[in-house]
């Protein structure tokens, strides 16, 4: 199932798309099903397979996909976005010699969250304050949506664990990100620099989460281009290792990492400005695009 969260009279809806149509899941339900996100991840298997039958069975009581306003698939997550950090060789390249120190890839997952705070959906502005930073840059995401507890899993078992995937920009205030360092949480951190969506493509329909071409664009500039085969640290490695004495919960989102190709190691640097559209793809999941302003400019 492709799953969108929507806009409706009586606030947000999750939806799932049929073709060029959003069937409202706890309405065609009758109200047995949940009708946010969150409530339908954390509702488990049955409930999965209850909305895969209405969606194969539905009928007229469906809203054209175009009329809707798609947010971002979980609005306001439990908890912070867990993040990996320099998860691709080549970004690991780039940010090492951007930096003129040597290339040292982790020997072990580099983790870091950004709040729930930061998230917004598809076409919301990604706003900055000049006053505060001047390096906005862009990162790609495949996005992990877990959909079974778990603490202490083992690698095989990662996959039974999945709910779904997303697209996700990992939005960096790199000015911010290295003047605070030791960490990278303040510069990650900021309103409306986590844009996730457009939608959550359940695991059983993105089969092979490990072998997705992740691309990003800037004002239809190719900038990022690669797949998730090159990651580092694989899915199943990434959620395994957090997992050891962490408990992961239906909902949480995990972002696997970004390629080459980021503003900040470019010669001359690039960084978004106010009036930029920033593109994220994923294949088999979609486009999330986001503007960008200036919080002066708004
Ligand atoms: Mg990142």
């Amino acid at each position: 199932m492709r799953l969108i969260t929507f806009q409706a009279d009586q606030g947000p809806r999750l939806g799932a798309v049929l073709d060029d149509r959003v069937v409202d899941l706890a309405r065609a339900s009758n109200g047995d099903l949940p009708d946010s996100m969150l409530g339908f991840v954390g509702a488990g298997p049955s409930a999965w397979d209850r909305a895969r039958d209405l969606v194969a069975r539905a009928g007229g009581d469906v809203t054209p996909l175009a009329s809707v306003r798609i947010l971002a698939p979980i609005p306001r997550p439990r908890k912070n976005i867990v993040c990996l950090g320099l998860n691709y060789r080549d970004h690991a390249e780039e940010a090492a010699r951007a930096a003129g120190k040597p290339l040292k890839l982790p020997e072990h997952p580099i983790y870091f969250t950004k709040p729930a705070t930061s998230v917004i959906g598809p076409d919301e502005a990604i706003v900055y304050d000049p006053s505060l930073t001047t390096e906005v840059d862009w990162e790609v995401e495949l996005t992990l949506v877990i959909g079974k507890a778990g603490r202490d899993i083992a690698p095989d078992r990662v996959m039974e664990h999945m709910f779904g995937y997303t697209a996700g920009n990992d939005v960096s205030a790199r000015d911010l990100q290295f003047r605070h360092g030791g960490q990278w949480f303040k510069g990650k951190s900021l309103d409306t620099f986590a844009p996730i969506g457009p939608c959550i493509v359940t695991a059983d329909e993105l089969t092979a989460p490990g072998n997705l071409d992740v691309r990003c664009r800037v004002n239809g500039v190719d900038k990022q281009s690669s797949n998730t085969r090159e990651l580092i640290f694989d899915i199943p490695s990434m959620v395994s290792i957090l997992s050891a004495g962490v408990t992961l919960e239906p909902g949480d989102l995990i972002m696997t990492g970004t390629p080459h190709g980021v503003g900040f190691a470019r010669t001359p640097p690039e960084f978004l400005r106010n009036g930029d559209v920033v593109e994220v793809e994923i294949e088999g999941i979609g486009t999330l695009r986001n503007p960008v302003v200036t919080r002066s400019a708004r």
